[in-house]
């Protein structure tokens, strides 16, 4: 075994050392002994809860049908059960929900209690009530680990408190194809940014033990490269060679395994022509075996079956089953009915899938169920109902929506604005809430506006509220993708001192959001250009979910605000970065395009940037302007290798800076990216203040995945670059 073989295979004994506890071990083993083989298929089977109501109730008349679950989970045994039945349920509802299926489970011969999933993937979202937080991708925007860990510790105390302990987040899913309509769900185009941000927030959900009454199971998803389509749409092939995807697609997964996450959920597409659930290679040469994964393995959503009906990989529903189970998935989300149960059963039979391989993946899903502690508490616990939302809980996420927003542009500090002036307040996104938090929201694709907290300030709302109703006129303009009434937009900007223009996207979730053309809606660019010829400046604030190509109205807009998906604070912190009460901090985790097939991320090849093929952005990875200014200086690189800046602030008023440390690797084996973000710090400076930081960098982080598909350092120069400053260095 070399030596590099060999550092890899110790690591992963460790990660699956840290994963397994003799203790539960021997109490699987004991279970395992027991069980009849349909109760080990059964485990493996999850049903949606629809498959348990009564027909035709969903949403706010949601009942559970006790016959329908005593078929569930004696007939079929099933291991678990996911998801809401239309839209969000009260606290209370879900703890009933979780006590009338613990109760079918104690009436089961061996009383394994089922494990519910959920997707709370921008706080409980599926709870009334919950702290509905900034989307992932407005959360990276805001370079702050600890607003991520935060909100990840209050996700985790809702979902709890729902008597849920299974979450179907974090997308760990790299955002590098902006056109996909799951961008938001990523921490954007960085795997170092997104890492950081990815595990502070798994800290938060699962803190030192996923078994504590208030932490619940993270799950990774989507193992992996359906972050990647090349048309950009959702669920369609993606080609992904092997050092790609292990320099940009698997470093953000491993690092969940390593960080302790027990469930992992696989891509829904396909990669390089092998759809994730066929994927041998992915699921168990790589996750199970290289990083010795002990945790179980989730299929997505029917996708086991559409081996057979979409895909045509396998012949029939049967070697579907077969096919999946082999390559590794450990539980299929079927999940409309027992046909995985009952195929599973033949599979079995006929030998085509051995016991070892059923044994295996029952284990993982008992391993999980002790470790969220189901033995022992399967019920929720009443008591933290009363607990359930707090003034903190809403205080963390309006500091998390206020650090998110970005300022992209500030023309003559035309931004704050002064109060007491005139405000035309116009555009898609000015009154909807629904456009704040995006999919995932009360129901999947988070767009009943109807259903949303009437106590949370629309943007116009907050505008309202900070300038005086009085001051402010409201005149809707354009829908999305419609002109309204423009004309009278115009005529109210003429008789006011400034115009903000709310535009952005309405609310989507996976495939229905799917787009052909990067580009705004004309409507809402032709609203804009109306404005600009009154003279009156125009502030335009982005509320979307992917940059969508604002070119033609750059040039108009004296300030342009990027909200993204700000969460249900987000009205308030847009005002109150408009007037000044917070001073902007946010910074792009994406290349902002200027260009519908603008694709090339901020770390592009030396190719895509030549004499006759310029690199160019609307807005670079990493901006984000601020009402104060901060100046470098005395950078430093020393030993072997530390990098350090002072930073002052030098402006008038407190602000927050996200410093950033940028590498390029001068030359090596495979064609280096211009720069990476090898480091970030975000500091919080008053008028004068300056602060030393310093970054350490060892040769792992100056490692890339080389000639062999392994992850390689290569001695040479490098350099290290702070804002405008730079140093070179050898490291050898
Ligand atoms: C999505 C997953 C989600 C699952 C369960 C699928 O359609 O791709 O992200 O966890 O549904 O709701």
């Amino acid at each position: 075994m070399s030596r590099f073989r060999l550092i890899l295979f110790l690591a992963a004994l460790a990660v699956a050392r840290a994963q397994v506890n003799p203790a539960v071990e021997a109490r699987i083993d004991a279970l395992l002994k027991q069980m009849t083989v349909e109760e080990k298929a059964g485990q493996m089977t999850q049903v949606a809860i629809d498959v348990v109501t009564q027909r035709g109730t969903a949403g706010r008349t949601h009942r559970m049908d006790p016959a329908k679950l005593e078929a569930a989970l004696s007939k079929y045994k099933v291991g678990s059960i996911l998801n809401v039945n239309g839209e969000a349920y009260t606290v209370e509802h879900w703890q009933e929900i979780i006590n009338a299926i613990q109760d079918a489970v104690e009436k089961t011969r061996l009383r394994i209690p089922v494990i519910y999933g959920i997707d709370s993937v921008h706080g409980a979202n599926y709870t009334l009530g919950a702290t509905l937080f900034p989307q992932a991708l407005a959360m990276a925007a805001t370079w702050n680990p600890a607003l991520a860990e935060r909100a990840g510790a209050i996700t985790a105390f809702q979902t709890r408190a729902s008597g849920i302990p299974w979450n179907f987040s974090p997308v760990l899913d790299i955002g590098r194809q902006p056109l996909w309509p799951r961008l938001w769900e990523t921490y954007g185009e960085d795997v170092f940014l997104a890492g950081e941000i990815g595990k502070a927030y798994i800290r938060g959900l699962q803190g030192s033990d996923v078994g504590a009454p208030d932490k619940v199971a993270a799950c990774l998803k989507h193992y992996a490269g359906y972050s990647l389509p090349m048309n950009g749409r959702d669920r369609t092939p993606a080609w992904i060679d092997e050092r790609m995807l292990r320099q940009y697609v698997l470093p953000l997964f491993e690092a969940g395994v390593k960080a302790g996450v027990p469930s992992v959920m696989v891509n829904s597409g396909e990669i390089s022509g092998i759809p994730g659930h066929a994927n041998y290679h992915l699921l168990t040469e790589i996750l199970k075996k290289e990083w010795g994964f002990q945790g179980l393995v989730v299929s997505d959503w029917e996708d086991i079956k559409r081996l057979h009906t979409r895909d045509r990989v396998a012949e029939t529903p049967k070697e579907a089953v077969r096919m999946a189970v082999m390559a590794g998935v450990d539980m299929s989300m079927v999940p409309t009915d027992y046909s995985f149960f009952d195929l599973l059963l033949e599979c079995v039979k006929d030998g085509s899938v051995p016991m070892a391989r059923i044994d295996d993946a029952v284990r993982r899903i008992l391993r999980v169920k002790h470790q969220t502690r189901l033995f022992e508490r399967p019920r929720p616990d009443a008591a933290m109902k009363g607990r359930f939302a707090s003034p903190e809980f809403r205080q963390a996420n309006l500091d998390a929506a206020r650090e998110a927003i970005t300022l992209l542009k500030n023309d003559k500090g035309l931004l704050p604005l002064a109060t007491g002036r005139k405000i035309l307040v116009t555009g898609p996104t000015a009154n909807l809430l629904s456009v704040l938090n995006g999919g995932w929201t009360i129901t999947w694709q988070g767009d009943r506006e109807d259903l949303y907290p009437k106590d949370k300030p629309t943007i116009l709302g907050a505008i309202e509220r900070a300038a005086g109703k009085q001051n402010v006129t409201h005149v809707p303009g354009a829908s999305f993708d419609k002109e309204i009434d423009i004309a009278a937009a115009v005529r109210a900007a003429a008789a006011s001192d400034v115009v903000i223009a709310c535009l952005g996207e309405k609310a989507y979730c996976e495939t229905p959001g799917n787009i052909d053309d990067l580009t705004l809606d004309e409507a809402q660019l032709r609203l804009v250009e109306a404005l600009a010829k009154t003279g009156k400046p125009v502030v335009t604030v982005l509320a979307e979910g992917r940059p969508r190509v604002i070119r033609r109205i750059v040039p108009l807009s004296g300030a342009i605000v990027m909200a993204y998906l700000p969460g249900e604070e987000g009205g308030q912190a847009v005002a109150d970065v408009l007037f000044g009460g917070v001073n902007p901090s946010g910074k792009l985790p994406f290349t902002y395009p200027n260009a519908p097939n603008g694709f090339t991320t901020y770390d592009y090849k030396p190719l895509e940037n030549t004499s006759d093929n310029k690199a160019s952005a609307q807005f670079e990875f990493g901006h984000g302007l601020s009402y104060t200014t901060f100046a470098y200086s005395d950078l430093k690189v020393s030993g072997a290798v530390t990098v350090t800046v002072t930073v002052k602030n030098t402006g008038t008023r407190a602000g927050k800076e996200a410093v950033q440390l940028y590498v390029s690797d001068l030359y090596r084996g495979v064609s280096p990216p211009n720069r990476e973000l090898k480091g970030f710090r975000k500091v919080d400076l008053k008028p004068g203040q300056a602060q030393t930081v310093s970054f350490t960098l060892t040769r792992a982080d100056l490692s890339f995945v080389g000639l062999n598909n392994r992850w390689t350092f290569e001695p040479g120069q490098f350099r290290a670059k702070i804002a405008n400053l730079a140093g070179e260095f050898t490291l050898r």
